[in-house]
């Protein structure tokens, strides 16, 4: 594994180790995007919890230590307004 601690802990700023390479890209299946797609390490209970928050939502909700959500996928950078959950 290329990083040995949770990549959102550290975003977060807070060390863990890291207990999951996580596909970024879900693979579904396919071989060379699993040997070769980009993976983030994870600790087991980010593994959960993001991944359901993602698979529900789209998006994952954490806050990092600047107050602005880890996922760029969140709707505060999607710069429409709109309703953005507290
Ligand atoms: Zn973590």
């Amino acid at each position: 594994m290329n990083e040995p601690l949770c990549r959102m802990c550290l975003q977060a700023g807070v060390v863990t180790a890291a207990t999951v390479a996580d596909h970024i890209e879900p693979h579904k299946g396919d071989r060379q995007k699993f040997l070769h797609g980009a993976l983030m390490s994870l600790c087991d209970p980010h593994h959960r919890s993001t991944k359901q928050q993602i698979e529900k939502k789209g998006f994952y909700c954490d806050i990092g230590i600047d107050g602005y959500p880890l996922d760029s996928a969140h709707p505060v950078y999607q710069g429409g307004g709109g309703n953005v959950e507290k």
